[in-house]
């Protein structure tokens, strides 16, 4: 079976938004991220009372990866239904995802890691 498309993953990750839980902003985003199995995991946003504690749709769906085993460097592609957050960008570099789909300004755009966060701190400056 062939991959699921950009444009697929990004549906996907519509219905994910859908079922954020984001009753403070009323911002929901959804994520997709295509494993190299070829298994999609899905996250949304989750947001709390203590505003700082809410989670993004990205860090749900990567967070819910690791937990069923998934490494980084395991992911192909992360489709997101926005932008992702600088602290998201971060996250997308750690895990080591070949490129990123995501809306924004009414485009579809897909960026590496890199262009979404040059000069970055990952684990290779701790040495
Ligand atoms: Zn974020």
């Amino acid at each position: 079976m062939s991959p699921p498309s950009d444009a697929k993953l990004l549906a996907v990750a519509d219905a994910a938004a859908a079922r954020a839980y984001a009753p403070y902003s009323n911002f929901h985003v959804g994520c997709a991220v295509l494993a190299r199995d070829g298994r999609v995991i899905e996250g949304a946003n989750v947001e709390n009372a203590a505003y700082p504690l809410g989670v993004c749709a990205e860090r749900t769906a990567f967070s819910r990866a690791v937990a069923e085993g998934y490494r980084p460097g395991d992911f192909v592609v992360a489709a997101i239904t926005a932008s992702p957050c600088g602290g998201c960008r971060q996250w997308l570099l750690e895990m080591g995802v070949e490129r990123v789909v995501f809306r924004n300004g009414g485009q579809v755009l897909t960026m590496t890691t890199d262009e979404l966060l040059p000069e970055s701190f990952d684990s290779s400056d701790f040495r």
